[in-house]
Parts: C-alpha cells; structure tokens; sequence
C-alpha cells in the first residue's frame, strides 16, 4: 500500500502530517511506499532531503492525491480544492469535526473513500498514543505562555511583585498552561469546575480556586457538562476579584459541543492592570472571553488580548512531530499480517471512522465515565 502526505494548504497551517522519522518507519513496518509532496515539511523544518534519505518518495501535489491509498493529513480535506482529488476508494485519515464538518463528510462520502477523525479517537488508555487532541492541547497551553510573556511587559520571576497567572479550565491545555508558567517562575492560579482538575493544579504546584457551592463539573467520558447558574455566578465573580489582582489570564473552558462559555466579561477586562495579558484558548469556540477577536490580538483598554486559533502551528516542528507520531501509530494499530484491515469492531477505529467505504456512519457511543 502507498501512504501519501500533502502540503497543508489551509491557511497560515504550518503542520505537515508525517515526519521523516515516520516515513522510514511505515516503509520499514512493509507499506511499499510513501509519497511526499515535495516542500510538504519545509515550514515545520523538515526538508525534502530529509523525507529522501528515509526512503520517501518525493512526488508533486497532483501525484501524491492520485496514487495514495491512504492520504495522511492535518486539517481536514477542502471541499473545492482537495475533496474531489483523492483517489476513489481510498483512505484518508485528518482531523475532521465531523459535526461541524457536514459539507467534507457528504464530499467524501461521494468519492467512496474511508475517512477517519484523529479528532474522534476515543480517549481511552489504548489509545493514548493516539491522542493528538491532547498532544495539540499540550502544546497550545505551552505556546499560550509564551505568547502572554512574549506581549507581557515585565519578567515572569525574580522580581517583586512576581508575575501572578490565572488558569481557567484545568483541561490538557490548562495544566500544561499551568506548568508552562511555574517553571517560568510565576505564580500560579488554576480553576475549574471538575474536583479532579482542581487536585492536577495543586499536584502541579498551582494554587486551586475554588467557589462555596457544591457542584461537581463532571459529565461523561470525563468531559465537563454545564453548570448551573448559580456556579457560573459564582465563579464570575471570583474571576472578576482575579482579574483585579492577575496579569495574565489564560482561559481554555470548554464544554464539548456547546459553545465556549463566556466567562470574562467586558468590565473584567477593564478591571485588570494596564499591560496585563489574556490568552483565549477558546476563541475557537466562541471565546471565553466577551472581547476576544477569534484569530486575532487586539488591545483593549490596555489589556492585550489574544484570540489566536493556530498555536499549535506556531510550533510547527513541534506539533508536526507529535502528530505525525499518533498518526502513524493510529495507522499501525490498523495493520494485520502486513495488511491494513478496517476492524469496525475494534473501539477505536469505530470511534474514529466517519466513513466507510462511502457510507457516512453514525458516531459510535462515546465511552462512559471511569
Ligand atoms: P476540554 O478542552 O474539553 O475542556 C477544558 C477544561 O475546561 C476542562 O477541564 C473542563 O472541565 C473545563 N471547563 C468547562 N467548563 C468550565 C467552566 N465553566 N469553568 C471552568 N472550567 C470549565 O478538556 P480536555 O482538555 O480535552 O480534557 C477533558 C477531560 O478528558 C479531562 O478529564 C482529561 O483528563 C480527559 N482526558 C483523558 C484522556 C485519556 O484518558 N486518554 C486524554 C485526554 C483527556
């Protein structure tokens, strides 16, 4: 079977979906060949010599859609532009969304492909090493630091007062907001509304905050649900007491298929110090903040406010690296006897798999919380 891997043509999309490092490995696990589109890797630093010396084939944009039979990607497939040039009956594997996604799955459904979500991977411990989710999340909360003390402008330690930092939401972005800041040496303040997240903040050195009443944020598969009123009132008002005293707020809350919920508001961003920071992890899904420009940064009463939606492709050798990892093991996990078997009864790839042989499935039932 010939794997195939495109440049990302979506825009400012600096993420390449397979490594040189992978390409040598999927060859020397048997797949007869891989197709690079020459240039595919060059903004995350990976140069066509590299894929080259891993055994891969170099090819152009137009060979690598006709001859793949499993095309890996980034972003989901175009509709327009990339859709309707891969090969019938093939496979492809990309972050999908499929919920928000509806016009790609139906184009897909067309070409008769199979079409698997990295986005869809049930988060189970099987399939940890598969979870670019959370290597993505991972990396954001890292980048989101950086972009807040790269627009911040004191040091983030050693110095008095130090530099003090509110998490909000203690998800995979979250903690690794959290550490990302201790080992800078600020102070560190993390919220959220599951008890669990609020033990991960202190186990990371942060400092929980908590609200008086009772309600535990958990819903299934260990994602959060929505809370009352009455706690989002509460942990408002506590965020408006933090917002007095922080300078820098990172905001990742997030409810999955629910917009993001609005969580600072516009006279708490005129509450916070002059020079102070907000990062908005969820600007994607609306923003957790009133303010914020999803894919933009604006200044706001002399806040900074950062709605970036491309952190993860900011780091771009980075978040390639990690993804191409959970791809190609995704890919793996699929091989028998050197062949490549679609196991719907297999949990993972049932979660994962949009479409079937061109047939739109329905999402599986997601995993019930531990
Ligand atoms: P997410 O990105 O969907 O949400 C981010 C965080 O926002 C969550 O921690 C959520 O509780 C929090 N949140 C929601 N509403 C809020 C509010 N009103 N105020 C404050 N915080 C709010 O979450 P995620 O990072 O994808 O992780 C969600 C869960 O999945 C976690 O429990 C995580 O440990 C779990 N997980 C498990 C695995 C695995 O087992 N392989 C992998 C990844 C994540």
């Amino acid at each position: 079977l010939t794997i195939g891997a495109p440049t990302e043509v979506y825009p400012n999309e600096r993420r390449v979906a397979l490594t040189p490092q992978n390409t040598a490995l999927l060859l020397k696990k048997g797949f007869s060949k891989v197709l690079v589109e020459r240039g595919a890797g060059l903004q995350a630093q990976f140069l066509d010599e590299h894929y080259s010396a891993a055994g891969g084939t170099l090819v152009s944009r137009e060979d690598v859609f006709n001859s793949s039979d499993i095309l890996l990607k980034v972003r989901p497939p175009l509709v327009g532009k990339e859709v309707e040039r891969i090969k019938q009956q093939s496979t492809v594997i990309s972050f999908l969304y499929p919920n928000q996604n509806k016009d790609i799955v139906e184009a897909l459904a067309k070409r008769e492909v199979n079409a698997f979500a990295m986005d869809m991977i049930p988060r189970i411990s099987r399939a940890q090493g598969f979870d670019a989710l959370s290597s993505m999340a991972n990396i954001a909360g890292y980048k989101a630091v950086l972009e807040a003390s790269n627009h911040f402008g004191r040091y983030m330690t050693g110095q008095i007062p130090p530099c003090k930092v509110l998490v909000i939401g203690a998800g995979v972005a979250g903690l690794s907001a959290i550490s990302t800041a201790k080992r800078m040496g600020a102070i560190v303040r993390g919220f959220d509304t599951r008890p669990a997240a609020l033990e991960q903040v202190k186990s990371l050195g942060g400092e929980p905050l908590e609200v008086s009443i009772n309600e535990d944020g958990s819903g299934a598969g260990g994602y959060a649900k929505e809370m009352s009123k009455e706690f989002i009132e509460a942990e408002m008002a506590l965020f408006m007491e933090q917002c007095k005293d922080v300078d820098i707020v990172i905001t990742t809350a997030l409810i999955p298929g629910k917009p993001a919920p609005k969580l600072i508001t516009k006279e708490m961003v005129a509450a916070m110090k002059q020079g102070s920071v907000i990062v908005d992890l969820a600007a994607e899904a609306g923003g957790n903040c009133a303010v914020t420009r999803p894919g933009n940064l604006h200044v706001e009463n002399g806040v900074t406010v950062i709605g970036y939606t491309d952190l993860p492709s900011r780091l771009p050798t980075q978040s390639s690296t990690l993804y191409s990892n959970n791809i190609t093991k995704f890919l793996l996990s699929m091989e028998r006897d050197g062949k490549f078997v679609i196991d719907l009864n297999d949990e993972v790839v049932r979660g994962a798999i949009v479409v079937h042989k061109g047939v739109i499935l329905p999402a599986a039932p997601r995993p019930l919380p531990p």
